[in-house]
């Protein structure tokens, strides 16, 4: 080999090495930045947005804070539909909040119904139905199968339809005054499991009094998520087990239930013209 050969072969080489030196930490440095993209996304998906509705009756008559009237109900069941919103039962909320796997619709609702009142299944059901939307129902365990309560048979009904339970203690009581909090927390859950054949994932404080020692025995008692109280759509892992719901009542103008969801109407003048 002569001299000049033996250099063209050592500039070969030094190329050689530059070339793969710059590709392989290019290539090292976007895996870098891929595994932050991810990180950053994780940490997005700590806190999902998504309103958390609590109604009671939907009904005519009685003037009390539990009774919305049919036709408002109708009203904002037609307003969160025209906004695009999508309902998910309480169970897919908690999971896409524990797995950043999970996709969930673009504008994600939960609409929660506490006590298992008759007028949900003849009333709120069939307008909800309208709309392909459906809700977690919390039940009472004492109250199932009784007058002005709905029965094993319905509920069944609009779980095949979508529905979801929770429970609501076994007699509704004030947690703090339970004679047992195994026989209200963990008791009532086995009781519905047994009764309609179907998972109860999560519980509802009754009149929504909770501590961290009632969050810890609903935690102990198998359920993955406990719901509360509140004004926010915003939910991390933190306020799993006191998860903020916005109770609609009797007097809520479709004004105000408008303000009060993330993603709003800017129809103003259709807005107040509502009942
Ligand atoms: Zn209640």
């Amino acid at each position: 080999m002569s001299i000049q050969q033996r250099i063209s072969l050592i500039i070969f080489s030094l190329l050689l090495a530059v070339g793969f030196y710059v590709s392989f930490g290019i290539a090292y440095e976007g895996k870098a930045n891929a595994v932050s993209a991810t990180r950053t996304i994780q940490k997005d998906r700590a806190a999902i947005i998504a309103p958390i509705l609590l109604y009671h009756h939907i009904a005519e008559g009685e003037d009390s804070r539990y009774y919305v009237s049919p036709a408002r109900f109708e009203q904002q069941m037609s307003l969160l539909y025209s906004l695009g919103y999508t309902t998910i039962p309480v169970s897919r909320l908690v999971e896409a909040m524990h797995d950043d796997t999970v996709i969930l619709p673009a504008r994600p609702l939960v609409v929660t119904f506490d006590d298992g009142n008759l007028d949900v299944y003849q009333t709120a059901y069939p307008i909800m139905q309208k709309y392909a939307f459906t809700a977690t129902m919390y039940l009472v365990g004492k109250y199932l199968n009784s007058e002005g309560f709905v029965s094993t048979d319905q509920m069944r009904e609009m779980i095949a339809a979508g529905w979801e339970i929770g429970s609501h203690s076994m007699s509704h009581v004030k947690l703090f005054e339970a004679q047992s909090l195994s026989d209200e927390i963990l008791e009532s859950r086995l009781f519905l499991e047994e009764k309609i054949d179907t998972p109860v994932y999560s519980f509802a404080y009754p009149f929504g009094i909770y501590d961290a020692m009632l969050a810890e025995k609903v935690k102990s008692y198998g359920y993955r998520a406990g719901l509360g109280l509140g004004t926010s759509s915003e939910h991390t892992l933190e306020s799993l087990f006191y998860l903020s719901r916005i109770e609609i009542k009797q007097d809520t103008h479709l004004y105000e239930f408008n303000a009060s969801l993330p993603w709003k109407s800017t129809d103003y003048l259709y807005l107040r013209m509502s009942n």
